[in-house]
């Protein structure tokens, strides 16, 4: 099918083509995001392929990552996944109607031979190339395993105009005539994905530039099929600080694990995007604002650097932009982890929010401060535990009388602060030596946001029983 010039006027189509191999890479996510960018930019669509050809490493979990990763990130794909081992007939077929157009050719070449080949190829320190003996002989017809090859030509150039690479052009010497399909049939990787990105209709393949030179090899097979090649765009991997590609070494790489590890979907997204891409000096990006923005000219060709600092802050900063009831919701499931069930009321937090909000980076750590609004502490840290120890229980206990008796209407953050004041001044004793052991024994804790909103939030009758439990509490360190 030739698609002609109708390809440059339709919205373009484009696929994720991840391969299930147990979690998904920061670069595949990157990948992913940007050909969810490209479509929804231009009014096409983004679909996705699970490239499981491999049954070994494709397990139906690390099919699910994939789902699961991608879902997290907000990029779903338009039209149902298609799994490539399920088109292996069609692959198939398709080589077998390249062999009868003699488009390809059947090659009986003995594993010895291809040994053969490969040694002499070593010893003459070039790449191993299939030598084309069964190019031109008339196949055998005594039943003999043989692969299907395809009839690239023999002189010429394939010239790929990339995205982000530029102009990129290989002599056809340089490519053999690779296999389609191996001598039990089964399609090869290359054959597979050019006959399912001619089938899924997709007009540019976005992906990692460690496969710009299948691109060449994909460029032939689709000449040889008379179909009309994709547009390519090739992205830089990422790299680790030290400039070597990033891997386990440089820390997580799987997209879940900065779920788990408390990182914003939108943070993710935010950061991944930033490597690489780039508008002007903006760097905070919802993905609806950057479909806005991006073009495939504004990623760079330089590798990118993964910096764990910056993805940092800019969860902090996603923490406080989202909308106070969003953010809510994805710290519960947290707060019900630690609390060990389910929390019917999450209004206390969500008072302290705007406070909470400014003071953590990632969301467990949100969820870890705010578990003291939902819960009175069972023990105490070492700090905290050691003010508690210095505390006057006289002095203390006239404290909780006096707070006991103030007015309902009074009981807000600034009223608290001047009363705890006058408290102070009269006792003749700072303000901190009372804030301290409150903080304390509100939170089992020497840090928390101010005492006195704390104590606003908490409400008079959880901050006097939180008093009078004070001195009972464990020591946790
Ligand atoms: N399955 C390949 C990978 O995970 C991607 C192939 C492609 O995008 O063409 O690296």
């Amino acid at each position: 099918m030739n698609q002609g010039k109708t390809q440059d006027i339709r919205p373009p189509r484009v696929r994720f083509a991840p391969s299930p191999t147990g979690a998904l890479h920061l670069g595949s996510a990157r990948t992913a995001l940007f050909n969810w960018l490209f479509a929804r930019s231009q009014g096409g669509d983004f679909l996705v392929r699970v490239e499981d050809t491999d049954r070994a490493r494709s397990t139906p979990e690390a099919v699910r990552v994939i789902f699961d990763s991608l879902e997290w990130l907000g990029l779903r794909g338009d039209e149902p996944a298609v799994f490539q081992s399920e088109r292996r007939a069609e692959h198939a077929r398709r080589a077998h109607e390249l062999l009868e157009r003699g488009g390809a050719y059947k090659c009986f070449a003995t594993a010895d031979e291809l040994d053969e080949m490969r040694r002499a190829a070593k010893a003459e320190g070039r790449p191993m190339r299939y030598d084309r003996r069964w190019r031109d002989k008339p196949p055998k017809t005594d039943g003999s395993p043989f692969a299907v090859r395809v009839r690239a030509p023999l002189e010429g150039e394939i010239v790929i105009r990339d995205h982000v690479q530029g102009e990129v052009r290989v002599r056809c010497e340089e490519l053999d005539d690779m296999v389609l399909l191996r001598a039990d049939g089964s399609p090869t990787y290359m054959l597979s994905v050019v006959v399912d990105d001619h089938d899924m209709d997709i007009t540019h393949v976005i992906r990692g530039d460690d496969h710009l030179t299948n691109a060449f090899r994909q460029t032939l097979l689709y000449r040889a099929f008379g179909w009309e090649a994709p547009e390519f765009a090739h992205i830089p991997l990422i790299h680790g600080a030290d400039g070597a590609k990033l891997s386990k070494r440089h820390g997580a790489v799987s997209t879940l694990a900065y779920r788990d590890a408390g990182i914003l979907p939108e943070a993710l997204c935010n950061y991944l995007l930033r490597l690489g891409w780039g508008k002007g000096d903006m760097e905070e990006f919802s993905l609806d604002e950057a479909r806005a923005h991006f073009t495939l000219a504004g990623v760079g060709r330089g590798a990118a650097r993964f910096d764990a600092r910056k993805l940092s802050h800019l969860n902090g900063y996603w923490i406080r932009r989202l909308e106070s009831a969003d953010l809510l919701e994805r710290i519960r499931p947290r707060l019900e982890e630690m609390l060990g069930g389910a929390v019917a009321d999450l209004s206390p937090v969500a008072r302290a929010l705007p406070e909470l909000r400014t003071r953590s980076e990632d969301i467990n750590a949100l969820a870890a401060s705010a578990l003291f609004y939902l819960r009175a502490p069972r023990n105490a840290d070492n700090k905290a535990a050691k003010i508690l120890g210095e505390v006057d229980s006289a002095r203390w206990t006239s404290l909780e009388k006096f707070l006991g008796g103030i007015a309902d209407a009074d009981w807000h953050a600034e009223r608290l602060e001047i009363e705890v004041r006058d408290f102070a001044e009269r006792a003749a004793v700072s303000l901190g030596s009372l804030a301290q052991p409150l903080r304390a024994a509100m939170t089992g804790t020497a840090v928390s946001p101010p005492i006195f909103g704390v104590l606003e939030v908490l409400g008079r009758d959880e901050v006097l029983r939180r008093m009078g439990a004070a001195f009972g509490l464990e020591s946790a360190d």
